[in-house]
Protein backbone atom coordinates (compact mmCIF):
# COMPACT_ATOMS: atom_id res chain seq x y z
CA UNK A 1 0.00 0.00 0.00
CA UNK A 2 1.42 3.40 -0.82
CA UNK A 3 0.78 6.55 1.48
CA UNK A 4 1.37 9.63 -1.52
CA UNK A 5 1.40 9.48 -5.08
CA UNK A 6 1.58 12.06 -8.21
CA UNK A 7 -1.25 11.72 -10.70
CA UNK A 8 -0.22 12.63 -14.27
CA UNK A 9 -3.39 13.68 -16.04
CA UNK A 10 -5.66 14.40 -13.51
CA UNK A 11 -8.26 15.51 -15.69
CA UNK A 12 -9.25 13.00 -17.26
CA UNK A 13 -11.44 10.06 -17.03
CA UNK A 14 -8.65 7.47 -14.74
CA UNK A 15 -7.40 10.77 -13.41
CA UNK A 16 -10.85 11.48 -11.72
CA UNK A 17 -11.59 8.26 -10.42
CA UNK A 18 -7.93 7.44 -9.08
CA UNK A 19 -8.98 10.95 -6.53
CA UNK A 20 -11.65 9.32 -5.79
CA UNK A 21 -10.06 6.39 -4.27
CA UNK A 22 -7.10 8.82 -2.92
CA UNK A 23 -9.83 9.89 -1.09
CA UNK A 24 -11.36 7.05 -0.27
CA UNK A 25 -8.69 5.53 1.17
CA UNK A 26 -7.19 8.56 2.71
CA UNK A 27 -4.30 8.35 -0.02
CA UNK A 28 -1.90 12.01 -0.26
CA UNK A 29 -1.73 13.17 -3.45
CA UNK A 30 1.60 15.30 -3.93
CA UNK A 31 1.41 16.08 -7.35
CA UNK A 32 -1.17 16.68 -9.93
CA UNK A 33 -0.90 17.28 -13.80
CA UNK A 34 -3.10 18.11 -16.91
CA UNK A 35 -2.57 19.65 -20.38
CA UNK A 36 -4.85 22.68 -19.40
CA UNK A 37 -8.51 22.19 -17.95
CA UNK A 38 -7.71 24.72 -15.52
CA UNK A 39 -10.41 25.24 -13.90
CA UNK A 40 -11.13 21.16 -12.87
CA UNK A 41 -7.50 21.53 -12.06
CA UNK A 42 -7.91 24.08 -9.81
CA UNK A 43 -10.65 22.27 -7.58
CA UNK A 44 -8.79 19.51 -6.90
CA UNK A 45 -5.52 21.75 -6.11
CA UNK A 46 -8.03 23.02 -3.28
CA UNK A 47 -9.08 20.00 -2.41
CA UNK A 48 -5.99 17.86 -2.60
CA UNK A 49 -3.38 20.74 -2.15
CA UNK A 50 -0.73 19.05 -3.68
CA UNK A 51 3.06 20.96 -3.53
CA UNK A 52 3.42 20.75 -6.87
CA UNK A 53 0.30 20.99 -10.26
CA UNK A 54 1.93 21.12 -13.23
CA UNK A 55 0.54 21.68 -16.31
CA UNK A 56 1.64 21.21 -20.05
CA UNK A 57 0.75 24.26 -21.76
CA UNK A 58 2.54 27.65 -20.13
CA UNK A 59 -0.71 29.55 -20.95
CA UNK A 60 -2.91 27.76 -18.65
CA UNK A 61 -0.15 27.34 -16.45
CA UNK A 62 0.24 30.78 -15.89
CA UNK A 63 -3.56 31.14 -15.44
CA UNK A 64 -3.64 28.66 -12.75
CA UNK A 65 -0.84 30.01 -10.54
CA UNK A 66 -2.91 32.93 -10.50
CA UNK A 67 -5.65 31.40 -9.78
CA UNK A 68 -3.61 29.65 -6.53
CA UNK A 69 -1.60 32.67 -5.69
CA UNK A 70 -3.28 32.22 -2.05
CA UNK A 71 -2.28 28.53 -1.93
CA UNK A 72 1.37 27.29 -1.13
CA UNK A 73 1.03 25.34 -3.74
CA UNK A 74 4.17 25.27 -7.17
CA UNK A 75 3.23 25.62 -10.66
CA UNK A 76 5.15 24.08 -12.95
CA UNK A 77 4.65 23.83 -16.42
CA UNK A 78 6.16 21.98 -20.04
CA UNK A 79 7.03 18.74 -19.90
CA UNK A 80 10.13 19.82 -16.85
CA UNK A 81 7.03 20.33 -15.22
CA UNK A 82 5.59 17.06 -15.51
CA UNK A 83 9.10 15.08 -15.65
CA UNK A 84 9.21 16.96 -11.52
CA UNK A 85 6.18 15.68 -10.64
CA UNK A 86 6.90 12.81 -12.08
CA UNK A 87 9.89 11.89 -9.89
CA UNK A 88 8.80 13.68 -6.56
CA UNK A 89 10.47 12.19 -3.69
CA UNK A 90 7.85 12.65 -1.81
CA UNK A 91 5.55 10.15 -3.80
CA UNK A 92 5.88 6.38 -3.59
CA UNK A 93 3.75 5.92 -6.71
CA UNK A 94 2.81 7.37 -10.00
CA UNK A 95 -0.27 6.92 -11.62
CA UNK A 96 0.22 7.43 -15.44
CA UNK A 97 -3.21 8.73 -16.81
CA UNK A 98 -2.16 11.16 -19.54
CA UNK A 99 -3.49 9.92 -22.99
CA UNK A 100 -1.24 9.00 -25.57
CA UNK A 101 1.94 8.76 -26.48
CA UNK A 102 3.09 11.90 -24.42
CA UNK A 103 2.72 10.35 -21.93
CA UNK A 104 6.25 8.80 -22.76
CA UNK A 105 8.66 11.23 -20.80
CA UNK A 106 7.06 11.32 -17.88
CA UNK A 107 6.70 7.71 -17.20
CA UNK A 108 10.52 7.37 -18.25
CA UNK A 109 11.19 9.91 -15.18
CA UNK A 110 8.94 8.08 -12.43
CA UNK A 111 10.53 4.52 -14.06
CA UNK A 112 14.04 6.36 -13.62
CA UNK A 113 13.23 7.13 -9.93
CA UNK A 114 12.80 3.84 -8.81
CA UNK A 115 8.87 4.56 -7.98
CA UNK A 116 5.83 2.12 -8.19
CA UNK A 117 4.10 2.89 -11.69
CA UNK A 118 0.32 2.40 -11.77
CA UNK A 119 0.21 2.25 -15.30
CA UNK A 120 -2.69 3.58 -17.26
CA UNK A 121 -1.61 4.47 -20.16
CA UNK A 122 -0.96 1.39 -22.83
CA UNK A 123 0.29 3.63 -25.59
CA UNK A 124 3.60 4.20 -24.08
CA UNK A 125 4.12 0.01 -23.53
CA UNK A 126 3.35 0.30 -27.24
CA UNK A 127 5.47 2.27 -28.48
CA UNK A 128 8.33 1.72 -26.23
CA UNK A 129 7.56 -1.17 -24.03
CA UNK A 130 10.76 -2.81 -23.79
CA UNK A 131 12.32 -0.15 -23.24
CA UNK A 132 10.19 0.76 -20.47
CA UNK A 133 10.37 -2.61 -18.63
CA UNK A 134 13.79 -3.06 -18.80
CA UNK A 135 14.85 0.51 -17.36
CA UNK A 136 12.14 -0.67 -14.77
CA UNK A 137 14.25 -4.01 -14.12
CA UNK A 138 17.03 -1.68 -13.81
CA UNK A 139 16.17 1.01 -11.64
CA UNK A 140 14.01 -1.67 -9.88
CA UNK A 141 11.04 0.62 -11.04
CA UNK A 142 7.62 -1.46 -9.60
CA UNK A 143 5.31 -1.90 -12.83
CA UNK A 144 1.73 -2.31 -12.04
CA UNK A 145 -1.35 -2.42 -14.66
CA UNK A 146 -4.39 -0.42 -14.22
CA UNK A 147 -5.98 -1.18 -17.62
CA UNK A 148 -8.52 -4.02 -16.28
CA UNK A 149 -7.41 -6.20 -18.42
CA UNK A 150 -4.13 -6.39 -17.27
CA UNK A 151 -5.21 -5.87 -14.14
CA UNK A 152 -7.36 -8.77 -14.12
CA UNK A 153 -4.12 -10.85 -15.31
CA UNK A 154 -1.77 -9.52 -12.69
CA UNK A 155 -4.38 -10.68 -10.00
CA UNK A 156 -5.00 -14.05 -11.25
CA UNK A 157 -1.42 -14.13 -11.79
CA UNK A 158 -0.54 -13.57 -7.60
CA UNK A 159 0.55 -16.76 -6.01
CA UNK A 160 1.96 -18.34 -9.54
CA UNK A 161 5.68 -18.43 -8.36
CA UNK A 162 6.94 -19.95 -12.12
CA UNK A 163 6.34 -18.19 -15.24
CA UNK A 164 6.35 -21.42 -16.86
CA UNK A 165 3.43 -22.44 -15.18
CA UNK A 166 1.41 -19.78 -17.29
CA UNK A 167 0.01 -21.43 -20.92
CA UNK A 168 -1.97 -18.20 -22.34
CA UNK A 169 -3.49 -15.01 -21.21
CA UNK A 170 -7.10 -14.39 -22.30
CA UNK A 171 -8.19 -10.96 -22.92
CA UNK A 172 -11.87 -10.15 -22.65
CA UNK A 173 -13.52 -7.82 -25.23
CA UNK A 174 -16.43 -6.11 -24.90
CA UNK A 175 -17.01 -5.67 -28.40
CA UNK A 176 -17.33 -2.56 -28.07
CA UNK A 177 -20.67 -0.61 -29.79
CA UNK A 178 -20.35 -1.95 -33.52
CA UNK A 179 -20.21 -5.39 -32.51
CA UNK A 180 -21.67 -8.02 -35.29
CA UNK A 181 -21.51 -5.12 -37.64
CA UNK A 182 -20.15 -5.78 -41.15
CA UNK A 183 -17.20 -3.21 -42.64
CA UNK A 184 -19.85 -1.66 -45.16
CA UNK A 185 -22.20 -0.76 -42.74
CA UNK A 186 -19.15 0.40 -40.40
CA UNK A 187 -17.95 2.79 -42.71
CA UNK A 188 -21.04 4.97 -42.12
CA UNK A 189 -20.46 5.52 -38.40
CA UNK A 190 -20.19 9.10 -37.05
CA UNK A 191 -18.75 10.15 -33.70
CA UNK A 192 -21.24 10.64 -31.64
CA UNK A 193 -22.37 6.44 -32.65
CA UNK A 194 -18.52 5.99 -31.76
CA UNK A 195 -18.65 7.25 -28.08
CA UNK A 196 -21.56 4.99 -27.49
CA UNK A 197 -19.31 2.52 -25.44
CA UNK A 198 -21.94 -0.47 -24.31
CA UNK A 199 -20.41 -0.82 -20.70
CA UNK A 200 -17.70 1.73 -19.42
CA UNK A 201 -17.50 5.52 -19.35
CA UNK A 202 -14.00 6.42 -20.60
CA UNK A 203 -12.11 9.43 -22.07
CA UNK A 204 -12.74 9.78 -26.29
CA UNK A 205 -9.47 8.70 -27.40
CA UNK A 206 -9.89 5.33 -25.90
CA UNK A 207 -13.81 4.67 -26.33
CA UNK A 208 -13.09 5.61 -29.96
CA UNK A 209 -10.24 2.94 -29.79
CA UNK A 210 -12.65 0.71 -28.49
CA UNK A 211 -15.13 0.97 -31.52
CA UNK A 212 -12.31 0.44 -33.82
CA UNK A 213 -11.05 -2.37 -31.74
CA UNK A 214 -8.08 -0.95 -31.79
CA UNK A 215 -8.13 -1.02 -28.15
CA UNK A 216 -8.01 -4.60 -28.20
CA UNK A 217 -5.17 -4.51 -30.57
CA UNK A 218 -3.28 -2.03 -28.28
CA UNK A 219 -4.12 -4.12 -25.28
CA UNK A 220 -2.62 -7.03 -26.95
CA UNK A 221 0.57 -5.94 -27.09
CA UNK A 222 0.61 -4.26 -23.80
CA UNK A 223 -0.03 -7.51 -22.51
CA UNK A 224 3.03 -8.79 -24.36
CA UNK A 225 5.22 -6.27 -22.67
CA UNK A 226 3.92 -6.23 -19.32
CA UNK A 227 3.52 -9.93 -18.88
CA UNK A 228 7.19 -10.67 -21.13
CA UNK A 229 4.98 -13.88 -22.97
CA UNK A 230 5.26 -14.56 -26.90
CA UNK A 231 2.30 -13.09 -28.95
CA UNK A 232 1.12 -17.15 -29.28
CA UNK A 233 0.55 -16.78 -26.02
CA UNK A 234 -1.82 -13.88 -25.89
CA UNK A 235 -5.28 -14.14 -26.75
CA UNK A 236 -8.61 -12.44 -26.98
CA UNK A 237 -12.51 -13.31 -26.81
CA UNK A 238 -15.33 -11.16 -26.82
CA UNK A 239 -17.53 -11.15 -24.16
CA UNK A 240 -20.42 -8.53 -24.48
CA UNK A 241 -21.10 -8.64 -20.59
CA UNK A 242 -17.51 -7.31 -19.08
CA UNK A 243 -17.92 -8.75 -15.64
CA UNK A 244 -14.66 -11.49 -16.49
CA UNK A 245 -12.32 -8.96 -16.88
CA UNK A 246 -9.49 -11.36 -18.30
CA UNK A 247 -8.29 -14.85 -17.88
CA UNK A 248 -5.11 -16.61 -17.21
CA UNK A 249 -4.60 -20.44 -18.22
CA UNK A 250 -2.31 -22.54 -16.77
CA UNK A 251 -0.24 -25.38 -18.17
CA UNK A 252 -2.24 -27.97 -16.15
CA UNK A 253 -5.33 -26.83 -17.97
CA UNK A 254 -6.47 -24.55 -15.08
CA UNK A 255 -7.97 -20.95 -15.82
CA UNK A 256 -8.58 -18.27 -13.12
CA UNK A 257 -10.60 -15.45 -13.89
CA UNK A 258 -11.22 -11.79 -11.98
CA UNK A 259 -14.54 -10.68 -12.30
CA UNK A 260 -16.63 -7.65 -11.31
CA UNK A 261 -18.60 -4.83 -11.73
CA UNK A 262 -16.63 -2.40 -14.83
CA UNK A 263 -15.84 -0.24 -12.68
CA UNK A 264 -12.48 0.78 -13.19
CA UNK A 265 -11.49 2.50 -9.23
CA UNK A 266 -11.28 -1.29 -8.12
CA UNK A 267 -7.90 -1.96 -10.71
CA UNK A 268 -6.70 1.93 -9.85
CA UNK A 269 -7.12 0.46 -6.02
CA UNK A 270 -5.78 -2.45 -6.39
CA UNK A 271 -2.72 -1.18 -7.97
CA UNK A 272 -2.17 1.56 -4.96
CA UNK A 273 -3.05 -0.86 -2.47
CA UNK A 274 -1.30 -3.42 -3.77
CA UNK A 275 -0.37 -6.28 -2.17
CA UNK A 276 -3.10 -5.53 0.18
CA UNK A 277 -6.91 -5.31 -0.64
CA UNK A 278 -8.60 -2.34 0.74
CA UNK A 279 -12.44 -2.21 1.66
CA UNK A 280 -14.60 -0.30 -0.48
CA UNK A 281 -18.07 1.19 -0.89
CA UNK A 282 -18.71 -0.08 -4.31
CA UNK A 283 -21.26 -2.32 -5.00
CA UNK A 284 -20.44 -5.80 -5.25
CA UNK A 285 -20.84 -8.08 -8.31
CA UNK A 286 -24.71 -9.31 -8.06
CA UNK A 287 -24.26 -13.11 -9.55
CA UNK A 288 -28.05 -13.74 -9.78
CA UNK A 289 -28.92 -10.77 -11.31
CA UNK A 290 -26.01 -10.35 -13.87
CA UNK A 291 -26.88 -11.47 -17.71
CA UNK A 292 -25.76 -15.11 -19.10
CA UNK A 293 -21.79 -14.55 -19.66
CA UNK A 294 -21.12 -15.88 -23.37
CA UNK A 295 -17.87 -15.94 -25.08
CA UNK A 296 -17.45 -15.70 -29.02
CA UNK A 297 -14.08 -14.90 -31.45
CA UNK A 298 -13.53 -11.42 -32.68
CA UNK A 299 -14.27 -10.66 -36.18
CA UNK A 300 -10.99 -9.67 -37.76
CA UNK A 301 -12.01 -8.57 -41.07
CA UNK A 302 -14.65 -6.43 -40.00
CA UNK A 303 -12.21 -4.78 -37.41
CA UNK A 304 -8.81 -5.17 -39.35
CA UNK A 305 -7.45 -2.52 -35.86
CA UNK A 306 -7.16 -5.66 -34.19
CA UNK A 307 -5.60 -7.56 -36.79
CA UNK A 308 -2.95 -5.39 -37.58
CA UNK A 309 -2.07 -4.99 -34.23
CA UNK A 310 -1.97 -8.95 -33.90
CA UNK A 311 0.46 -9.05 -36.77
CA UNK A 312 2.61 -5.88 -35.50
CA UNK A 313 2.75 -7.86 -32.16
CA UNK A 314 4.58 -10.80 -33.95
CA UNK A 315 6.89 -9.24 -35.79
CA UNK A 316 8.06 -6.58 -33.74
CA UNK A 317 10.10 -3.36 -33.62
CA UNK A 318 8.84 0.02 -34.79
CA UNK A 319 5.62 -1.07 -36.40
CA UNK A 320 4.25 -1.43 -33.03
CA UNK A 321 5.11 2.65 -32.60
CA UNK A 322 3.97 3.71 -36.13
CA UNK A 323 0.65 1.71 -35.90
CA UNK A 324 0.18 3.30 -32.74
CA UNK A 325 1.40 6.89 -33.94
CA UNK A 326 -1.07 6.71 -36.99
CA UNK A 327 -3.74 5.79 -35.02
CA UNK A 328 -3.48 8.76 -32.33
CA UNK A 329 -3.83 11.33 -35.08
CA UNK A 330 -6.51 9.22 -37.51
CA UNK A 331 -8.33 9.17 -34.23
CA UNK A 332 -7.88 12.80 -33.29
CA UNK A 333 -8.62 13.20 -37.49
CA UNK A 334 -12.28 11.60 -37.04
CA UNK A 335 -12.85 13.48 -33.00
CA UNK A 336 -12.70 16.23 -35.47
CA UNK A 337 -15.04 15.32 -37.98
CA UNK A 338 -12.52 15.33 -40.27
CA UNK A 339 -12.25 11.70 -41.71
CA UNK A 340 -14.97 8.77 -41.67
CA UNK A 341 -14.75 6.04 -39.05
CA UNK A 342 -13.82 3.57 -41.80
CA UNK A 343 -10.84 5.53 -42.52
CA UNK A 344 -9.07 4.89 -39.29
CA UNK A 345 -7.90 1.73 -40.41
CA UNK A 346 -6.86 2.58 -44.15
CA UNK A 347 -4.54 5.09 -42.61
CA UNK A 348 -2.71 2.97 -40.57
CA UNK A 349 -2.65 0.48 -42.78
CA UNK A 350 -1.01 2.80 -44.73
CA UNK A 351 1.81 3.96 -42.25
CA UNK A 352 2.24 0.13 -41.69
CA UNK A 353 2.85 -0.09 -45.46
CA UNK A 354 4.61 3.18 -46.44
CA UNK A 355 6.91 2.82 -43.04
CA UNK A 356 9.29 0.31 -43.13
CA UNK A 357 9.70 -1.83 -39.90
CA UNK A 358 13.12 -1.40 -37.62
CA UNK A 359 13.83 -4.39 -35.25
CA UNK A 360 14.71 -3.98 -31.51
CA UNK A 361 14.99 -0.30 -31.96
CA UNK A 362 16.38 2.30 -29.69
CA UNK A 363 14.63 4.68 -28.08
CA UNK A 364 15.46 7.32 -31.04
CA UNK A 365 14.32 4.48 -33.93
CA UNK A 366 11.11 4.50 -31.91
CA UNK A 367 10.55 8.51 -31.50
CA UNK A 368 11.21 8.86 -35.17
CA UNK A 369 8.62 6.09 -36.10
CA UNK A 370 6.11 7.94 -33.84
CA UNK A 371 6.85 11.22 -36.11
CA UNK A 372 6.57 9.03 -39.27
CA UNK A 373 3.15 7.22 -38.02
CA UNK A 374 1.82 10.77 -37.54
CA UNK A 375 3.39 12.75 -40.39
CA UNK A 376 1.90 9.74 -42.99
CA UNK A 377 -1.48 10.77 -41.51
CA UNK A 378 -1.56 14.10 -41.87
CA UNK A 379 -0.28 14.16 -45.22
CA UNK A 380 -2.73 11.77 -46.29
CA UNK A 381 -6.01 13.17 -45.06
CA UNK A 382 -8.42 11.86 -48.00
CA UNK A 383 -11.02 14.54 -49.54
CA UNK A 384 -14.30 13.91 -49.33
P1 LIG B 1 -8.82 11.30 -20.85
O1 LIG B 1 -8.80 11.87 -22.21
O2 LIG B 1 -10.11 11.28 -20.11
O3 LIG B 1 -7.75 12.07 -19.93
C1 LIG B 1 -6.44 12.29 -20.36
C2 LIG B 1 -5.64 13.10 -19.36
O4 LIG B 1 -4.34 13.30 -19.92
C3 LIG B 1 -6.20 14.49 -19.05
O5 LIG B 1 -5.96 14.82 -17.72
C4 LIG B 1 -5.36 15.41 -19.97
O6 LIG B 1 -5.25 16.73 -19.46
C5 LIG B 1 -4.02 14.70 -19.95
N1 LIG B 1 -3.22 14.96 -21.16
C6 LIG B 1 -3.60 14.78 -22.45
N2 LIG B 1 -2.60 15.12 -23.28
C7 LIG B 1 -1.55 15.50 -22.52
C8 LIG B 1 -0.24 15.96 -22.79
N3 LIG B 1 0.22 16.15 -24.04
N4 LIG B 1 0.57 16.23 -21.74
C9 LIG B 1 0.11 16.10 -20.49
N5 LIG B 1 -1.11 15.67 -20.15
C10 LIG B 1 -1.94 15.38 -21.16
O7 LIG B 1 -8.22 9.83 -20.97
P2 LIG B 1 -8.56 8.52 -20.09
O8 LIG B 1 -9.75 7.84 -20.64
O9 LIG B 1 -8.52 8.84 -18.65
O10 LIG B 1 -7.32 7.59 -20.45
C11 LIG B 1 -6.02 7.82 -19.96
C12 LIG B 1 -5.13 6.62 -20.30
O11 LIG B 1 -5.61 5.48 -19.59
C13 LIG B 1 -5.17 6.24 -21.78
O12 LIG B 1 -3.91 5.80 -22.19
C14 LIG B 1 -6.16 5.10 -21.84
O13 LIG B 1 -5.90 4.20 -22.90
C15 LIG B 1 -5.92 4.43 -20.48
N6 LIG B 1 -7.08 3.68 -19.97
C16 LIG B 1 -8.24 4.37 -19.72
C17 LIG B 1 -9.35 3.69 -19.24
C18 LIG B 1 -10.62 4.41 -18.88
O14 LIG B 1 -11.53 3.80 -18.32
N7 LIG B 1 -10.75 5.69 -19.16
C19 LIG B 1 -9.28 2.31 -19.04
C20 LIG B 1 -8.08 1.64 -19.33
C21 LIG B 1 -6.99 2.36 -19.78
MG1 LIG C 1 -8.77 -2.14 -21.04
Amino acid sequence: MVNTISLLGSTGSIGRQTLDVCREQGIRVAALTARSSIELLEQQARAFRPQLVAVYDLEPALELARRLADLKIEVAYGLDGLRRAASLPESEAVVTAVVGMAALWPTMAAVEAGKRVAFANKETLVCAGELVMEAARRYGAEIIPVDSEHSAIFQCMQGCRDRGEVKRLVLTCSGGPFYGLGRAELAKKTKADALRHPNWSMGEKITIDCATLMNKGLEYIEAMRLFRVAPEQVSVVIHRQSIIHSMVEFTDGAVLAQMGTPDMRLPIRYALTYPERRKSEQPPLDLLNCPPLTFAPPDLEAFPCLKMAMDCAKAGGTCCTVLNAANEEAVELFRREMIPFGEIPELAAGALEKIPNISRPSMEEILDADRRGREFVRENIPFH
